[in-house]
C-alpha cells in the first residue's frame, strides 16, 4: 500500500469540549476523496519547521466524522507544543496539512468483558471503541484527566462502568492511572485490553498486565501516545528503543 494521501483542509468550526480539550472541526474540498468510516484513526497534522527546517509532524484521532467533516478533539497541555498551540488559535478559514487516515486501533470485540483505560489523549479513541461495542458488554473504562472539569458525558453500553481519575500533573510512574486499575475486580472469561496514555503510564500498565495475567496479543492493546518532557519526535524514538527492547525481552 502507497504512502496515505496529504491534503490541505479548512477549519469550519472551534469549540471548547471541557476546559483542557478543544474540538477543531475540518472540512472542505481537501476531504472530498477521504474514505469513510475512519473515527479513531489517526492522522498526522503537518506544520511549518522551526526557521524553515523540517516540518514538524504530530498525530491525532479523528473523533467524530461526518459526510463532509471530521472533529479532532485537542488536549490543552502546558509546554504547548505545535499542535496545541495551532488547536487553540485556529478559527473558521485557516487551513492545514493533513496526512493519513492511519490505521485504525479498535479492541478485540470478541472477548466476554472489555478493561480500557487512557488519559485526555486517548479519549477521542477511548470514546468511539465504547459506542462501539455490543449493549451487553461488560467492563471498566478508567481515563486520567487534569481536572474534575474535564469529564465528558460518553456513551457506553450500560454494564461497562466509567472510573475517571483526577490527576494535574501527570506522573512518569504512571501510578494514578495504574493504581485504579489494579484497585478493579478482574472479572471471570477471556478480557480484551486496550489501554493508549503516556509512556510511563504504558510502562507500568503493561508490566503488571504482563505479570500477572495472561493475555493472548490479539486481545492486548497498550500503547503510548506520548511522552512527559519529549516532543513527539523524541517520544517517536523512545517508542521505537522501547518495542526493541520489548522484543528481545
Ligand atoms: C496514535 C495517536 C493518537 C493520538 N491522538 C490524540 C488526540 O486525539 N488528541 C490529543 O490531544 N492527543 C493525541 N495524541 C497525542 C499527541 O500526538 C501528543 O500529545 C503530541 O505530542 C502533542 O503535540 P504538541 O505539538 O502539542 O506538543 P509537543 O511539541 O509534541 O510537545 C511539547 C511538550 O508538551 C508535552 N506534552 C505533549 N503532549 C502532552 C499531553 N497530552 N499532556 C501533557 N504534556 C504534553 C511534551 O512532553 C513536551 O514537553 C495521539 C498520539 C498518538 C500516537
Amino acid at each position: 500500500m502507497g504512502k496515505p494521501a496529504t491534503r490541505e483542509l479548512e477549519v469550519i468550526g472551534a469549540t471548547q469540549v471541557t476546559p483542557h480539550m478543544r474540538r477543531i472541526t475540518l472540512g472542505g474540498e481537501g476531504l472530498a476523496d477521504f474514505p469513510e468510516d475512519q473515527e479513531s484513526a489517526y492522522l498526522k497534522l503537518i506544520f511549518p519547521g522551526d526557521e524553515g527546517g523540517k516540518p514538524l509532524m504530530r498525530t491525532y484521532t479523528i473523533r467524530h466524522q461526518r459526510a463532509s467533516e471530521i472533529d479532532i478533539d485537542f488536549a490543552l497541555h502546558d509546554d504547548m507544543g505545535p499542535a496545541s498551540r495551532w488547536a487553540v488559535a485556529a478559527v473558521p478559514g485557516d487551513r492545514i496539512l493533513v496526512g493519513g487516515p492511519g490505521a485504525k486501533k479498535m479492541i478485540q470485540p470478541e472477548a466476554d468483558w472489555f478493561l480500557l483505560a487512557g488519559d485526555m489523549t486517548a479519549l477521542p479513541a477511548i470514546s468511539v471503541n465504547l459506542a462501539a461495542l455490543p449493549d451487553d458488554a461488560r467492563g471498566h473504562v478508567v481515563i486520567e484527566i487534569p481536572h474534575e472539569s474535564d469529564r465528558q458525558a460518553l456513551v457506553h453500553p450500560e454494564n461497562i462502568r466509567l472510573h475517571w481519575v483526577i490527576n494535574p500533573t501527570p506522573d512518569p510512574t504512571g501510578q494514578p492511572l495504574l493504581g485504579r486499575v489494579q484497585d478493579l475486580p478482574w472479572l471471570e472469561g477471556q478480557p480484551a485490553v486496550w489501554a493508549a496514555c503516556e509512556f510511563g503510564s504504558m510502562r507500568a500498565l503493561r508490566r503488571w498486565l504482563k505479570h500477572t495475567h495472561e493475555l493472548p496479543k490479539s486481545h492486548l492493546y497498550v500503547s503510548s501516545y506520548w511522552k512527559i518532557g519529549q516532543t513527539e519526535d523524541g517520544h517517536k524514538r523512545a517508542k521505537q528503543q522501547d518495542s526493541m527492547a520489548e522484543s528481545v525481552a
